[in-house]
Order: structure tokens, then C-alpha cells, then sequence
């Protein structure tokens, strides 16, 4: 049986990660490492590695280690930016995932996150602006297996835990009764999610 691995340019280009459409499902047979996206007729990936398109069988799979890579888990808490809200659904990009020491580990590329008002807050929200704001930084936890991936920030730690000033821009920083205050204007903002992990810079003034 042989099989061709099929890119362009060659070498890391040729690294799927997980959602990542292979074929369309009339061309190629779902193989190890994929599933088929009824929905658009496609074949996907389903794990990290390369991609192999074995054209005497039809079939396509995924194959390898993830090489230096990893991918959030679900479980995994990763660290993402809000990078738009909706009432009832926000869109994050995630840019780290915390080691089970607490340590922050840079992801390869940029994974984007799903926030559903529902897995937003133990408190009640009557729309996700309550508890975030574009440009956010904020602790979630992983709950699905593939990108994009549906996150939770309900539970201790998670949340809220940097966020600039609608007014002017500057750093908020925890003030009292869930409110936090711009440290350039003075300028007040309630949040309702805001983790117990936010993080309290020395000195803000000179960010
Ligand atoms: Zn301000």
C-alpha cells in the first residue's frame, strides 16, 4: 500500500490539527486520526500529526506524533483573549495552556475558544458583557476535544484575570466589592466574573 503525504510546501505545513479538513467525504474514506463533519460533506482531523492520503484504498488518515506540539485536552485550563462577545456567546483566541505544576506553556498556534453564556458564571448573567469585554484576558477550562473548542469559567480560578479600561485603556486592577479600577484614570468597572488568580501587577503605571 503506499502512501503519498500530499503538501505543497512540505514539511510543517503538512501538520493538521484537530478540525482541520482533509477531503470531502465522496473522495476519501475517513481513516485513523480523522471523522467525518456530516454536516459539510467533510473528512477532518481528529488528532495532531500528518496527514496521509492512501489513493489505491481512498481512505485518509493522520498519523505521527505531535512532534513538539501538544493540544488542550479536555479538562486542560488554558489561557485565552476574548476576541469578540455577543450576548449569549463569546469568541476567544487561546494562547497558552497551564501544566499541572500551574505553568504557563505557549501553544504553537492560535486555537480559538467557544464561551457559552451558560458556562460563563456561577453568578446569573443577563448577557456575557456582565463578566467580559473584547481584548480580555481570561483562565478557562477546556470541555471539548476538538477545535474549536468549548470552554467552561465556572469553577475556582477560573475567569477573568487581566482587563484594560473601557474609558481610557489603562490597567484595571481588583478594587472592592468585584469592581476593578483603572490605575490611569481612576475609572470603576463591575465584572462578574472576575478570578481569584487576576493578576495584581506591581506596577501597573508603567505597562
Ligand atoms: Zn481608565
Amino acid at each position: 500500500m503506499r502512501e503519498v503525504s500530499r503538501s505543497s510546501a512540505g514539511g510543517e505545513d503538512n501538520v493538521k490539527t484537530p478540525g482541520d479538513p482533509l477531503a470531502v467525504i465522496e473522495e476519501y474514506f475517513p481513516g485513523e486520526g480523522t471523522y467525518v463533519d456530516e454536516e459539510r460533506g467533510l473528512v477532518r482531523a481528529s488528532k495532531v500529526g500528518r496527514s496521509l492520503y492512501d489513493y489505491a484504498n481512498r481512505v485518509v488518515r493522520v498519523t505521527g506524533r505531535p512532534f513538539k506540539y501538544s493540544v488542550p485536552r479536555p479538562g486542560s485550563v488554558v489561557l485565552a483573549y476574548v476576541g469578540s462577545v455577543r450576548p449569549e456567546l463569546a469568541v476567544l483566541t487561546i494562547v497558552g495552556e497551564y501544566d499541572k505544576g500551574g505553568n504557563l506553556r505557549r501553544i504553537s498556534w492560535p486555537l480559538t475558544g467557544m464561551l457559552h453564556i451558560s458556562q460563563a458564571s456561577q453568578e446569573y448573567l443577563k448577557n456575557l458583557f456582565e463578566a467580559y469585554a473584547v481584548g480580555d484576558l481570561i483562565k478557562a477550562r477546556v470541555l471539548s476535544e476538538e477545535n474549536p473548542y468549548q470552554v467552561t469559567t465556572k469553577g475556582p480560578g477560573l475567569g477573568l484575570v487581566l482587563a484594560t479600561c473601557s474609558n481610557c485603556g489603562g490597567v484595571l486592577q481588583p478594587d472592592q466589592g468585584g469592581f476593578l479600577k483603572c490605575v490611569e484614570c481612576g475609572s470603576r468597572e463591575r465584572r462578574k466574573n472576575i478570578s481569584r488568580d487576576y493578576i495584581r501587577l506591581k506596577n501597573p503605571r508603567r505597562l
